[in-house]
């Protein structure tokens, strides 16, 4: 394998690895955090993660381990499945990377034949056919996706490795939006959004890579942050170029490096939940960033909105505008 287990999970604590897959949890005490059990079906938290010990805890399912274990639990994989699962894209097989193009152009394809998928993107606002190309936007349907890159010569346990199929054959962003994620030229991973009842979100292994869109905004001396990708989308279409998005509050260290490597102004516009969430996360963001040097403005949407929904209840970005003169320090 060449990439030890040790290595490994000193380079992805748990606590990182769960904020990828969009786990939230609390502080619960110095080394505590506890939230909802990603591995078991619960409405009040029980699932603890230790971050001195690096492990987990489930009062609810009794579920408990490290990193590894989580990934072999909840992605019902093997050890040797997951380690390779987790092994950062740098240490990969080149095969690994060299997937997720076919793999994204494939979905895209899919798109304008799924009726389900573009009606998903009218209900979330999102009709300008230019932007839908412009992202690469796509859609995984399920369950076709093996077919189509076996028959280009990938092998099935490369595609196993590389996320894109589940034990059963069936594409890991079944039903999902894919939006491929972009560094340059390449694309480092792709974000599943679930259009069903299914997991929300999901990445494919290898972590979320730097801001979306990055190279874009990096010389605009003002940047609108979102925390999703149809924020994103719903602020593009209204015509703000000088957008950026974080995929979650939580930045990782390439991201936050990218924000505070130069002087600029960033517009935090996180979503207003009822829980507070992003709310604390913008403040917690906004306090590193000044001690960077840098200047943040918090953007105050409307109680329980997010750009995106803004958008969807009738906003304009004459309004969005007003928002963004009113922001506070
Ligand atoms: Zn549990």
């Amino acid at each position: 394998m060449g990439h030890d287990v040790e290595t490994l999970k000193s380079q992805l604590p748990l606590l990182e690895y769960l904020r990828q897959q969009n786990w939230t949890g609390r502080r619960a005490g110095r080394f505590e955090y506890v939230g909802l059990c990603p591995l078991h079906k619960e409405s009040r938290p029980s699932f603890y993660v230790n971050t001195r010990k690096d492990v987990f805890y489930c009062h609810g399912c009794g579920q408990g381990g490290d990193l590894i274990r989580f990934v072999q639990l909840s992605r019902q994989a093997s050890f040797r499945q997951s380690l390779a699962y987790l092994t950062p894209q740098t240490y990969r097989d080149a095969d690994w990377t060299a997937l997720l193009k076919p793999t994204a152009v494939f979905y895209q394809q899919q798109l304008d034949h799924c009726p389900e998928a573009l009606e998903y993107l009218r209900q979330r606002g999102l009709h300008d056919p230019a932007l839908i190309r412009e992202l690469c936007i796509g859609y995984a349907p399920g369950g076709v996706l093996r077919h189509h890159l076996t028959m280009q010569g990938h092998s099935f346990s490369v595609l196993r490795e590389a996320g894109l199929i589940n034990a059963q054959g069936a594409d890991a962003l079944y039903q999902r939006i894919v939006f491929p994620l972009c560094q340059g030229e390449h694309i480092v991973n792709l974000y599943g959004r679930s259009i069903g009842a299914a997991f929300a979100h999901r990445f494919l292994p290898g972590g979320k890579g730097g801001l979306y869109a990055w190279e874009k905004v990096r010389r605009c001396s003002e940047v609108i942050l979102v925390e999703g990708l149809f924020d994103y989308a719903a602020l593009r279409q209204a015509g703000f170029c000088n957008v950026t998005c974080s995929l979650g509050t939580h930045l990782n260290a390439d991201q936050f490096h990218q924000l505070s490597d130069g002087p600029r102004t960033i517009y935090i516009a996180f979503d207003d939940d009822a829980n507070q969430s992003g709310r604390q996360a913008a403040e917690q963001l906004a306090h590193r960033l000044a001690a960077h040097g840098i200047s943040t403005r918090r953007v105050l949407l409307p109680e329980g909105h997010d750009p995106n929904s803004f958008f969807v209840g009738g906003g304009d970005a004459h309004q969005f505008q007003s928002l963004l003169e009113a922001a506070q320090p």
